[in-house]
């Protein structure tokens, strides 16, 4: 008996995932309301088993948000493509993402807008995602470790600003950062009571939509939460 080839076993593997993939992104994330073809397209083509711990790793491809480390956790794939789909992008866009965790919502930003910036404020996190952005070679990805509630100044003005923490009110700096026309999403509230806000520039004022209710980690910052207790 010949030994399997090594190629063989990654590519059946690799089928495999996008099988799974296809499926999450039709009853998890489409199936919930998300209609943006480009999302879902990239949502299939982004290998999030690879961004996971590995001992998740067999919940890849399910609903829930899943443990990645540093007691912060992936987004479920839903809210992963409704906050994408609440930017309305057409791939033209320079994004800025403050909370990189794994990496893996800034990997699917990449596929549909120009660049992504994102900002991570713990390092290990940071680490991992980067690595990771080198492997899948996302030649439009940067990644730095900071505090994001400052936004990335040399870097503005953003089209479009997403926000995967929650944050006690709007952070100013992010706000200064969005470009005209520009649109900013971010979960506000409480641990146990948040909001996804859709925050639009327009003129010299700013115009508030209420996206329905989150579920996220705290934003922990000079504009943020001072420390986690405070969030609860
Ligand atoms: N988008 C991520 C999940 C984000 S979880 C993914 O696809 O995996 C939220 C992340 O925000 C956590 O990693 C947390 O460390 C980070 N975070 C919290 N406050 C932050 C801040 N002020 N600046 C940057 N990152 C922050």
């Amino acid at each position: 008996m010949q030994p399997a080839k090594p190629d063989a076993a990654t590519a059946a593997e690799n089928r495999d995932y996008a099988q799974q993939r296809a499926l999450m992104v039709e009853r998890y994330v489409a199936a919930r309301g998300v209609k943006d073809p480009r999302v879902l397209e990239a949502m299939r083509q982004t290998p999030r088993h690879l961004f996971v711990p590995q001992v998740v790793r067999a919940k890849s491809y399910g609903e829930s948000a899943l443990p990645i480390g540093a007691g912060q956790t992936i987004s479920q794939p839903w809210i992963v493509g409704r906050m994408i789909e609440l930017l309305e992008l057409n791939g033209s866009e320079k994004v800025l993402e403050v909370g990189t965790g794994t990496g893996y919502q800034a990997c699917v930003l990449s596929k549909v807008a120009a660049r992504v910036f994102s900002i991570e404020r713990i390092n290990e996190l940071a680490l991992r995602a980067v690595e990771l952005v080198r492997e899948l070679k996302l030649h439009n990805v940067s990644v730095k470790v900071f505090d994001g509630t400052y936004g990335w100044s040399d870097q503005a003005p953003f089209d479009r600003i997403i926000v995967a923490a929650t944050a006690p009110e709007l952070p100013e700096p992010l706000v200064q950062q969005l470009g005209r026309g520009g649109t900013l999403v971010i979960p506000l509230g409480r641990s146990d009571d948040q909001r996804l806000a859709r925050v639009r520039r327009v003129g010299t004022g700013i115009q508030i939509e209420d996206c329905g209710p989150a579920s996220f980690v705290p934003l922990i910052g000079r504009f943020g939460w001072k420390d986690e207790e405070k969030a609860k």
